[in-house]
């Protein structure tokens, strides 16, 4: 059972094996309420947070705020990783287009072939055709994989930009993030200026 619950917890995004065991002797050290009340929680998850159908995101609450909001700007369309990333650019608050949560990024060693699991080109593809964005900005993290991912994705939407009847701008985020960054650890005013030289 309890080597068990280390395999779950290297499961985890960012999760080692010495922290997977760190968190397995934490649980094994709290008392059967605490318990009770986590395993509950993980249990109710499905039932409180919802996947959005049009940007994949996840969210609380009767719809995606996100997609449902008139205000925002159904010309722009930015490609996250993950929903962390999503999240931390809101938290910038100088973004006022739309989403799409790809779902991680393209490994190295598989960029030749389509990749399997996970990733959701088809879901992008279907929706840039659908939605019709003005500009989709690349805001993959700047890293050899984000990278990887961002040609990747160019290459698939490459017949789109050229049947479609007006011109879909592709921009990536201006590297005020340094090489290496993941969007996830950086700050407003650096999400901020990334994404005001983005070209
Ligand atoms: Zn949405």
């Amino acid at each position: 059972m309890f080597n068990r619950l280390i395999e779950i917890f290297l499961k985890f995004p960012g999760i080692g094996p010495r922290q997977a065991k760190r968190f397995a002797y934490f649980l094994a050290g709290q008392d059967a309420k605490f318990l009770k009340d986590f395993a509950d929680n993980i249990l109710e998850i499905k039932k409180d947070i919802k996947q959005c159908d049009s940007c994949f995101r996840f969210y609380a609450g009767p719809q995606c705020e996100i997609c449902s909001n008139i205000n925002r700007d159904k010309n722009l369309l930015m490609i996250v990783e993950k929903d962390v990333d999503l999240e931390n650019i809101e938290k910038a608050g100088i973004y006022n287009g739309k989403y799409f949560v790809l779902g991680g990024t393209l490994s190295l060693t598989n960029s030749k072939n389509p990749p399997a699991g996970g990733l959701r080109f088809k879901e992008l593809f279907n929706k840039v055709q659908k939605a019709k964005p003005l500009e989709i900005i690349l805001a993959t993290s700047a890293t050899a994989e984000g990278e990887n991912t961002s040609l990747y994705i160019e290459k698939i939407l490459e017949p789109l930009r050229q049947s479609q009847g007006k011109h879909i701008k592709i921009t990536r985020l201006g590297r005020g993030l340094s090489t290496g960054t993941e969007l996830e650890y950086s700050d407003s005013q650096t999400i901020s200026n990334a994404l005001k030289n983005r070209k």
